[in-house]
């Protein structure tokens, strides 16, 4: 933490909701701009480049939900820079990613719960995100196209946790439309079915 933001940090952690206190402000703007230069201006769950979105659509998460584990509020490892849709449409107060309770660590500061074990999702700080998920891009007649690679079981439980498919789908819708006969396929299988025809 930056050593000149401690003593806000301290006076924000005593009010009712520290994220939202004017103690913490000064905290949030530095932090965000950091994350998002060592994030290279990814979103931490779909990978999505957030370079050109609005300031409001890019987000400090707290991979654990402030809400639930609010001791960890201010902490670097839990914190990450995400899209609107991943952090609030997606995720938000959920805790259902989490393989053990750890509810007894709510209030009370330990590093256990940076074992990336407990996380059912690829955790932005604590694994190697590559290992279990790749964003890949691919384009045919001048258009762009996207899939996820999942790697390993992690990477497929975040592909869905975080319903990734949208993205994939929202490239076909974009660019060509979804023609009838192919509706009955399931999403996934359509993505599959096109990466196939152009790759
Ligand atoms: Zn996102």
């Amino acid at each position: 933490m930056a050593d000149k933001y401690f003593n806000d940090i301290k006076k924000a952690m005593l009010s009712s909701n520290p994220w939202s206190s004017h103690y913490a402000s000064g905290f949030k703007k530095y932090i965000k701009e950091k994350i998002k230069i060592k994030q290279g201006h990814y979103c931490c769950y779909c990978l999505r480049d957030l370079l050109r979105e609005t300031e409001r659509n890019k987000h400090v998460e707290h991979i654990l939900p402030k809400s639930v584990f609010p001791v960890y509020t201010f902490d670097l490892t839990n914190l990450a820079i995400s899209c609107v849709r991943c952090n609030s449409d997606r995720k938000h107060s959920d805790i259902s990613f989490l393989t053990k309770d750890i509810s007894k660590f709510r209030n009370r500061w330990s590093n256990s719960v940076y074992d990336p074990k407990l996380y059912r999702f690829v955790h932005p700080n604590l694994d190697n995100i590559s290992l279990h998920i790749e964003r890949t891009v691919f384009t045919n007649d001048n258009r762009v196209y996207y899939r996820y690679k999942t790697r390993s079981e992690k990477g497929e439980f975040h592909y869905k946790y975080f319903d990734l498919n949208f993205y994939e789908q929202q490239s076909i819708r974009k660019n060509q439309g979804i023609k009838k006969d192919q509706e009955s396929k399931s999403s996934r299988e359509l993505v599959e079915l096109l990466f196939k025809k152009y790759s």
